[in-house]
């Protein structure tokens, strides 16, 4: 019997190396890491930034705490904050807490406890951002959970509507839901979401722990839409791989946040931070993000054109073919077909490549994902 909790359905794949969007396994087979440890690997398997980075900060500061000054953190959060309207960061360790950061600033800032979160959402398994997330099978068996949360259909304005009123805090968003079935919030809902906000006084919280650090093209998926959150959370992508989260906030916020309100043992400590200045220092600049939206482009248009009948949904390289059936026995044949995936919900395959991704590997993965999927008119295009 195994030694750890069952609490996974672990695919029996033991993966013992990658470089780029390679992974190998125990017996040498080599995949097309097409799932980037779920939308985290931004610049892929071993990059030599990232491992150069980890080698020289591992020789010289790992772990400080936050009792002490840290010129590093504040150099991070000015790449994270820079040219957007957010004044502050406050770093952790995963997405979970960052949206813990978040439901606690937003609630003490306004003295309100409501906060309003979407059907098919994803927040994490933390208690709090368990609570805010609108999917029953994620809180079976661990009721009842924090009345804060109020959880109306995504994309619905009249519903959105119906719940507004003075107790109200926030509202919590996904600008695409990642874990729900890659669903993109409309223009019209962005809009009516903004204008509730502005009219209500409610503040706007965006989750981009899946979205952010240039997954969907831009920096935050947020710049593409006329959301202007008050607080935006980050997780996943801003380590691309080593575990760090972020909460960041407008300048109005940052009294809320006074000495002693709020804390971590490990958020942001050196060795975390050097990496994550190394991510941000790659993935922030007009030409890999000119990358990330032509790879998106290519690899949208051949997924329309080899699947015709499929809908491809997303944005960036936070895409997902949707299928008419469940999809778990597809991944579980590109997966023998030597190309990893994921799904979103039931029914959607999701495809997150490294940001490195290169054409050629995107037309392999597209080979193996028509060779799997049943349908007339599905065809091979290499
Ligand atoms: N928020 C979103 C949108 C996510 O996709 C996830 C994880 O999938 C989380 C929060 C939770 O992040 P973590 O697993 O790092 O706690």
């Amino acid at each position: 019997m195994s030694s750890l909790f069952p609490n996974y359905t672990r695919r029996p794949v033991h993966l013992v190396e990658g470089k780029g969007t390679i992974v190998t396994d125990d017996s040498g087979k080599r995949y097309l890491d097409f799932t980037s440890g779920i939308a985290v690997l931004s610049l892929g398997h071993a990059h030599p930034a990232i491992v150069k980075t980890i080698q020289r900060q591992s020789e010289k500061l790992w772990h400080t705490s936050n009792l002490f000054e840290s010129p590093e953190q504040e150099q991070l959060a000015s790449s994270l904050i820079k040219d957007t309207h957010y004044a502050h960061v406050f770093f952790c360790n995963s997405g979970a807490e960052a949206n813990e950061a978040a439901i606690k600033l937003a609630r003490k800032h306004t003295g309100k406890h409501v906060i309003i979160t979407f059907e098919n959402s994803f927040h994490g398994r933390t208690f709090g951002a368990m609570s805010a997330t609108g999917q029953e099978k994620v809180h079976q068996g661990f009721g009842p959970l924090l009345e804060t949360f109020r959880t109306v259909p995504f994309n619905n304005i009249e519903k959105l509507k119906a719940v507004i009123d003075e107790s109200v805090a926030a509202i919590m968003l996904e600008v695409i839901q990642g874990e729900g079935g890659v669903n993109q919030v409309t223009p019209e809902f962005a809009q009516a979401i903004a204008d509730i906000c502005k009219s209500k006084g409610i503040l706007l919280i965006v989750d981009e722990v899946q979205t952010g650090i240039g997954r969907t093209g831009t920096r935050y998926a947020y710049e593409q839409t006329v959301l202007r959150p008050d607080i935006m959370t980050l997780a996943k992508g801003l380590g691309g791989g080593f575990p760090i989260g972020a909460m960041l906030g407008t300048s109005e916020l940052h009294d809320t946040f006074g000495p002693g309100t709020h804390g971590t043992t490990f958020g942001g400590n050196p060795l975390a931070v050097a990496v994550a200045q190394t991510v941000l220092d790659n993935v922030f600049t007009t030409e890999f993000l000119s990358a990330v939206n032509e790879k998106s482009t290519y690899f949208m248009d051949k997924l329309k054109e080899a699947l015709p009948a499929y809908p491809i949904v997303g944005s960036g390289l936070l895409l997902g073919i949707v299928c008419p059936d469940e999809v778990a026995p597809y991944i579980t044949k590109a997966e023998q077909a030597g190309l990893l995936l994921v799904a979103a919900g039931t029914h959607v395959i999701r495809l997150l490549p490294p940001l490195t991704v290169t054409n050629k590997e995107i037309d392999q993965a597209i080979n193996v994902i028509t060779s799997i999927l049943p349908v007339p008119g599905t065809r091979n295009i290499i």
